[in-house]
């Protein structure tokens, strides 16, 4: 048996963004707290280690990001541009790129807490920035942001977690790692009553009044990748950690939870070819290749097969990792020449990346080991296609393709100028998009619409608001939100039934 505490008001399951979030709002309503981890300490944090830290919020200009960012200087607030992002675009946003399916009481209430839950946030210890370096392009003098996403976490993922830990252990979380929680019990009349844990050591039970399941999406789980995205799901990369495989949404539906959202489908990005199988915490998110939108993608016969400018790439990245799946032997290959190589992200001068240069098109055709006819008549085909206008990188600049299938609606240049590069990527999954059904309270509900008594759910356990697509740094946003929420909630209905 465990020598710890056998009983808590409340229990967390997965120590990412939303467990943590959870677990400090449910201290700060003065429940006693578990955070079960299964992933050894070095492991902690989960994907949201592994982010860029950039989250989504409504805001209605320079003040309210300045209640985030209060220190920010006189010459960095006139070396910016930053259009406001309100309630009504955000909505918008997640409508239009969900297919008008995200569940509308869901993500209401995300976008309303999102300012809220940035503010809570900081007053936990995480520090905010503007997200300069992947968020902006310089035009005329002036940082313009663009995609509606301007505020990342200072240290990106590892810092907004880290944060988050010391807090919860200064708050009095205790936390267990190396602790998987294998089953929820409930009592007689399906309350939950306890939480099942294999230790470091052995299995044992904890006593509990309430469960909130933050243990992530079932994305490195390949059997489960095959079983409901699909054939060859399972040889994916995993962009992550190893140990999000479903448990929280297994362990819920095992007691009469009700599956809800997309579950035939994921947020899959551009991935360097050459990734592990899995993250690595060392390079973090910088094996993604998110410039697409600067040149044309190739498939191995040197043929396109997306539009790179449909959208600014927040819009389109998590979509197009899917499509890459279906190109022969799940490759793709993203090629830019030299008027837009200082524009690359930073995540394409990294050492581990795979890459060729050249002077012709043929030769770094033949680098990349990619068909050299092919790839030399699409440049010529969509080079004859480009219209006049002028290059934006930082809006819509309908500087599209006419006459080739499939257009490039924005910010299409002509490939002419050597040297050429060319980067290998392929399909690297980030989460699962099919998870549990909550009420904007939290509270998972059952097969039949009832709630389950003192069963919460938050993070990637979540389904019903991502569809098809995602508006990136809705993530962590959601998580948060819900995170918060199902703390508060669980630490309110286990001292509504002490009160009883
Ligand atoms: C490379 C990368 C970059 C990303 N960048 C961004 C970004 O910039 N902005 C954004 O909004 N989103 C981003 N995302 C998506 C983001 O990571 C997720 O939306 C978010 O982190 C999910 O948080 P979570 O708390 O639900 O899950 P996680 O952070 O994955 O945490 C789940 C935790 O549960 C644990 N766990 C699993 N099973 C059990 C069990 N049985 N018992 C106990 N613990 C368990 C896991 O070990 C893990 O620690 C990115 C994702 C990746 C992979």
């Amino acid at each position: 048996m465990n020598g710890g505490k056998k009983r808590f008001d409340v229990v967390v399951v997965g120590s990412g963004n939303a467990g943590l979030c959870a677990a400090l709002a449910a201290r700060e309503a003065g429940a006693s707290v578990l955070l079960l981890e299964k992933a050894p300490e070095e492991w902690r944090g989960g994907n949201s280690f592994f982010t860029g830290g950039a989250l989504r919020f409504a805001f209605r200009g320079l003040e309210d990001i300045k209640t985030l960012i209060p220190d920010l200087s006189d010459e960095e607030v006139s070396s910016i541009q930053i259009e406001p992002y309100d309630e009504d675009q955000f909505y918008s946003d997640m409508l239009r790129i969900t297919d008008y399916l995200t569940e509308p009481d869901l993500c209401l209430t995300m976008i309303r807490r999102s300012l809220p839950t940035m503010q809570w946030l900081r007053s936990k210890g995480v520090r905010w920035t503007l997200a300069f370096g992947r968020q902006a392009f310089r035009v005329n003098e002036k940082f313009r942001f663009w995609g509606g996403l301007v505020v990342e976490a200072v240290g990106a993922g590892p810092g907004l977690v880290g944060a988050l830990f010391d807090r919860a252990v200064k708050d009095g979380v205790e936390i267990r790692y190396a602790s998987k929680a294998t089953r929820l019990l409930a009592d007689g009349d399906g309350k939950i009553a306890g939480v099942e844990v294999r230790g470091p050591a052995s299995s044992y039970q904890v006593e509990t009044g309430s469960a909130v399941l933050a243990a992530g999406g079932f994305e490195a789980n390949a059997e489960w990748r095959c079983r409901y995205l699909g054939p060859d799901w399972e040889l994916a990369k995993v962009r992550g950690t190893l140990y999000n495989t479903g448990d929280g949404i297994r362990m819920a539906l095992e007691i009469g939870a009700q599956p809800f959202g997309h579950w035939s489908s994921c947020h899959a990005v551009a991935w360097d070819l050459n990734a592990p199988p899995h993250g690595d915490r060392r390079i973090g998110d910088l094996f993604q290749k998110h410039s697409y939108p600067l040149g044309i993608v190739v498939n191995i016969k040197g043929e396109r097969f997306l539009d790179e400018g449909a959208d600014f790439r927040n819009y389109t990245y998590a979509e197009y990792g899917r499509r890459i799946i279906s190109q022969p032997h799940r490759a793709a290959f993203q090629i830019f020449d030299s008027k837009v190589i200082s524009l690359l992200r930073e995540e394409y001068r990294i050492r581990e990346v795979t890459k060729a240069e050249a002077s012709t098109i043929e030769e770094l055709a033949k680098k990349l080991e990619i068909d050299v006819e092919g790839l030399a008549r699409t440049v010529r085909e969509f080079n004859a296609a480009v219209q006049p206008g002028a290059f934006n990188p930082a809006i819509l600049d309908g500087k599209r393709t006419e006459g080739v299938l499939p257009p490039k609606s924005n910010w299409a240049l002509p490939i002419d100028t050597p040297p050429y590069v060319g980067y290998g990527v392929t399909t690297g999954i980030t989460f699962t998009f099919g998870g549990l059904r909550i009420t904007p309270r939290a509270e998972v509900l059952d097969t039949e619409g009832r709630s389950i008594p003192g069963l919460y759910a938050a993070g990637e356990n979540v389904g019903g608001l991502f569809y098809y697509n995602y508006p990136g740094g809705s993530g962590l946003m959601a998580g948060a939100v819900f995170g918060r929420i199902s703390g508060a909630e669980a630490a309110a209905y286990v001292s509504a039934q002490r009160n009883r």
